[in-house]
């Protein structure tokens, strides 16, 4: 057990002082866990273009000063009042969008937008008293979607955690506390193709690769992997892309060159951009009377996406889904044995590694679209 119980943890954390400069390690205080928390110390966290897209705040609301990071995996340091399901020790990955297990959403077997909580990415505080368990000389620091895992040491509400098998690897299954569960679930959840079907991701980041995968694992036979950037093509290979088209190399819109590839279009898609109107393509190239649409990225706060209704009148489905429609408490741990028994590679989403000192790079990697995913490991 640890010594650190109830007290205030110093430690260090990669701070987002303002949009868009790099991260500064900082020396933070991270308070004990409150009702329903728990403090968990990370032990590698990985970068999502989500996290990009709140440091640059260009699309999104500023919130700053901000510990950002919630793709990660870690050990429970201790719990707060309440917490029963959770002890020091567990091996646990912190998801950005919870599950109370109480409320309707919960209760659903459709839904995974917890009404307690999902996803907030305007606060930047724990729900139990509106305050900030970050600080730096008694000035709070905010939080990020309810994880900031760019700290060696968070609290996270106990519904935000997924208790996973200890003999999992973090520094593999890591990244199924967002992207990878995403796409995957994306496809298998919500787009669920039929065996021989036609499938085009929009994206092929490690997100819209995942979907791909998922797109692999159920039997589709055409795999159309849409993105700006060439260079993905090559690495989309591995992931059973069959088929490649960067809508730059055409001057008619991307969807009518898919429906002609397809006969009409495809059965299902899947995007995972967050550009609108990558989203608007998505929809439109599915085939009409039963194509069925999933759109994954965050897009722009102002975005709006447009289509002519006769689109959806002809029988096409719109769909849209946060983390691929897993609970994360129920569910993740059994992706998590997924991996564990082979029926899911993680590895080849792993494409760099930093240590936490150096974690600007990953943003650079990011911001380059070099690789899928970059592990940033703590400690050193
Ligand atoms: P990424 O940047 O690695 O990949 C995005 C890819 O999209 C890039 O390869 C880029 O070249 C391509 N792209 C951009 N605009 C395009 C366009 N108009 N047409 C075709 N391709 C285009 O990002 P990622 O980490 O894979 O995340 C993908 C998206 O999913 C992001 O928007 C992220 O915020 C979102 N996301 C959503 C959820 C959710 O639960 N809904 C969870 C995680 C991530
Ligand atoms: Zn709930």
């Amino acid at each position: 057990m640890s010594s650190t119980i109830g007290k205030v943890i110093r430690c260090k954390a990669a701070v987002a002082w303002e949009a868009g400069k790099p991260l500064v390690i900082e020396k933070v205080e991270v308070a004990p866990p409150q009702k329903m928390e728990v403090r968990v110390k990370i032990l590698v966290t990985s970068l999502c273009h989500t996290d990009v897209y709140f440091w640059e705040a260009k699309g999104q609301n500023p919130v700053f000063p901000r510990i950002l990071g919630h793709e990660a995996g870690g050990v429970v340091e201790s719990v707060g009042e309440g917490v029963t399901d959770l002890q020091p020790g567990d091996h646990v990955l912190p998801v950005f969008t919870g599950e109370c297990k109480e409320c309707a959403h919960c209760k659903s077997e459709e839904s995974n937008m917890c009404d307690l909580l999902r996803i907030n990415t305007d606060r930047g505080v724990m729900i139990n008293d509106e305050k900030s368990r970050f600080s730096i000389n008694g000035k709070p620091i905010f939080h990020f979607v309810g994880t900031s895992t760019f700290s060696e040491y968070t609290v996270v509400h106990v519904g935000c955690l997924a208790k996973i098998n200890p003999e999992a690897p973090l520094d593999k299954v890591c990244v199924l506390s967002c992207g990878i569960s995403t796409g995957l679930g994306a496809t298998l959840n919500v787009a669920k193709p039929k065996k021989g079907s036609s499938v085009a991701v929009f994206g092929l980041g490690a997100v819209g690769l995942a979907a791909a995968e998922g797109a692999r694992i159920a039997g589709a036979s055409r795999i159309i992997g849409v993105d700006l950037n060439a260079n993905r093509f090559e690495l989309a290979k591995k992931f059973g892309v069959t088929e490649f088209v960067n809508p730059k190399d055409y001057k008619k819109p991307v969807q009518e060159v898919i429906a002609e590839m397809t006969n009409g279009g495809v059965d299902r898609s899947v995007e995972c951009t967050g550009h609108v109107d990558a989203m608007i393509s998505a929809f439109e190239c599915v085939h009409d009377g039963w194509g069925v649409a999933v759109l994954v990225g965050v897009p722009h706060k102002d975005a709006v996406f447009k289509t002519n209704p006769l689109n959806l009148l002809n029988e096409r489905t719109l769909k849209g889904t946060f983390f691929g429609n897993y609970k994360p408490r129920s569910d993740i741990p059994s992706v998590v044995e997924k991996y564990m028994n082979k029926e899911l590679e993680l590895e080849k989403f792993i494409t760099h590694e930093v240590p936490f000192s150096e974690i600007n790079k990953a943003f650079d990697l990011m911001l380059k679209g070099e690789g899928l995913r970059c592990i940033i490991r703590m400690g050193e």
